[in-house]
C-alpha cells in the first residue's frame, strides 16, 4: 500500500457515525500493526521498503485524526444527551407540577394524564391511563365534550375552549375549563387537553350575577309592598302599548286609591297604615291575572296594567276586585275592620294612545268615583 493509495481512500464516514468510525479505527490500527511488524522484520534489509515507514507514519496520523474526531463526536453526543435529558426532566417537572390538568387522548382512550388531572378528579394517575375520557364529565355535558373532540379530529377546529361540569370519582361535581388542541403523531391524531378547576370562579360569578339580579329587582320594586314601582310601570307601559298597537288588541289601565287612608293613619297609627298597604297590595296582586302588571304608583295609589282586556271586561274585573279587597282585611286588633278603595279605568285605544293620556283619563275616572261617594268603579268616557 502506498501513501497515494491511502490519500486516495474514500472520505471517512460521518463524524457522528460512531460505529463506522470505531470500525475504521480498529481496521487502521490493524494495518498499522501489520506494517510495523513488516517494517521490523525488513529493518535489516538494504533499502527495505522505505515507503512502508512513510505509510505507517501517515496511517498513524490518520488514526490520530479519526480518534480525535470520534472523541469530539462522543463529547458532543454526551453534551446533547445531557441537554436532552435535562430538558426532558424540566418538561416532566413542569407537566407534573403544573397547576392545570393535562391529558392526551388517542383512539377514544386516555393515554396520558398528569398528577394534577388525577387529583382534580380524585383518582390515581395510573387508573386514568386507558380510561374513557367521557367518564370525567357530567352526563348532561358530555355532548359538548364529544362535539369538541369531533371538531378537532375532523379538522374543523384546531383548538377549542369551553367550560363544562366535571365529575369527580366521589361523585362531586366541579366546573372545569378545557383548552384543547390536536397533534399529529405519525398517522394518528392525539388530543391534548389542559383542564382547570374553575369551581370557585364559577361560584363567585354566579353569586355576582345573583347579586346583580337582586339589585336590579330592588330597583324596580317598592320595598314596603314588594309590588313593582312607578319607574317599572313607566317602562312597561311603553312596551305594552307598542305590543297592543302591533297586535291590535286592547290594553286596560286600572287605577286604585284607598279611601280615607289618611284617617286610617290618624286613627290606627302609621305602622297600622303600613300593614293595611301591604295587605291591600297582596290582595290586589292575588285578584288579578299573572300577566297583569301590578304597581304601587304612589302612597296609597296603585295601577294595574291589563294586556288584552277590553273596557267591559275591565269593569267587571274591577267590580270583582273591589268587593274582594273590601273583605280582605285581616280581623285584628289595631286595624280597621274594613278598607275600601275607589277605581278608575281607561283603555287603549278608546281613551288614549299614550301613557300620559291613559293615566290622566284613569285619574279623572278615579276622581269621579271619589266624588260619587267612593268604594266604586268608574270608567273614562270617550
Ligand atoms: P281619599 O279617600 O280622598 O283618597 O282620601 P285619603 O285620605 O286616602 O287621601 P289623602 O291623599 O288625603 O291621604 C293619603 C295619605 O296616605 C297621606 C299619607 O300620609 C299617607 N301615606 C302615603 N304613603 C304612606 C305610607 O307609606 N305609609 C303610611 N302609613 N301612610 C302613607
Ligand atoms: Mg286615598
Ligand atoms: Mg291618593
Amino acid at each position: 500500500m502506498t501513501s497515494q493509495a491511502i490519500a486516495a481512500e474514500p472520505h471517512g464516514p460521518e463524524q457522528n457515525d460512531f460505529d463506522h468510525l470505531q470500525d475504521e479505527i480498529i481496521r487502521l490500527n490493524k494495518i498499522v500493526k501489520v506494517l510495523m511488524d513488516r517494517a521490523e522484520r525488513s529493518a535489516t534489509m538494504q533499502g527495505s521498503d522505505f515507503s512502508i515507514f512513510q505509510t505507517t507514519v501517515l496511517l498513524e496520523e490518520q488514526v490520530r485524526q479519526r480518534t480525535a474526531a470520534l472523541e469530539e463526536a462522543l463529547r458532543e453526543n454526551e453534551t446533547i444527551t445531557r441537554a436532552l435529558s435535562e430538558s426532558e426532566l424540566r418538561f416532566r417537572g413542569l407537566v407534573s407540577q403544573s397547576l392545570v390538568g393535562i391529558t392526551i387522548v388517542e383512539d377514544d382512550s386516555v393515554t396520558y394524564a398528569n398528577e394534577t388531572f388525577a387529583m382534580m378528579f380524585g383518582c390515581a394517575a395510573e387508573e386514568v391511563v386507558g380510561s374513557d375520557p367521557m367518564a370525567y364529565f357530567h352526563p348532561e355535558d358530555r355532548h359538548i365534550v364529544e362535539e369538541s373532540i369531533r371538531r378537532r379530529l375532523s379538522g374543523q377546529a384546531k383548538s377549542i375552549r369551553h367550560t363544562v361540569r366535571g365529575m369527580r370519582k366521589d361523585g362531586n361535581i366541579i366546573d372545569v375549563e378545557i383548552h384543547g388542541n390536536v397533534m399529529e403523531v405519525g398517522d394518528k391524531k392525539a388530543l391534548i387537553s389542559l383542564l382547570m378547576d374553575v369551581t370557585d370562579r364559577v361560584r363567585a360569578e354566579r353569586e355576582v350575577e345573583a347579586l346583580q339580579q337582586k339589585l336590579l329587582d330592588q330597583s324596580i320594586r317598592d320595598p314596603l309592598t314588594g309590588l313593582y314601582n312607578r319607574r317599572h310601570f313607566d317602562q312597561v307601559v311603553i312596551c305594552e302599548l307598542a305590543r297592543a298597537a302591533r297586535s291590535g288588541k286592547p290594553l286596560t289601565l286600572l287605577m286604585a286609591d284607598i279611601d280615607h287612608f289618611k284617617a286610617i293613619n290618624d286613627t290606627y297609627g302609621h305602622q297600622a297604615g303600613d300593614v293595611v298597604l301591604q295587605n291591600f297590595a297582596t290582595s290586589l296582586r292575588d285578584a288579578v291575572r299573572l300577566s297583569d302588571v301590578v304597581c304601587r304608583y304612589g302612597g296609597e295609589e296603585f295601577v294595574v296594567l291589563m294586556p288584552e282586556v277590553d273596557l267591559d271586561t275591565a269593569r267587571a274585573n274591577a267590580e270583582r276586585i273591589r268587593t274582594t279587597l273590601r273583605n280582605a282585611m285581616p280581623k285584628g286588633s289595631g286595624l280597621p275592620s274594613a278598607v275600601t278603595a275607589s277605581f278608575g279605568i281607561s283603555t287603549y285605544p278608546a281613551h288614549g294612545q299614550d301613557r300620559d293620556t291613559l293615566l290622566r283619563q284613569a285619574d279623572n275616572a278615579l276622581y269621579l268615583a271619589k266624588a260619587s261617594g267612593r268604594d266604586r268603579v268608574e270608567c273614562a268616557t270617550v
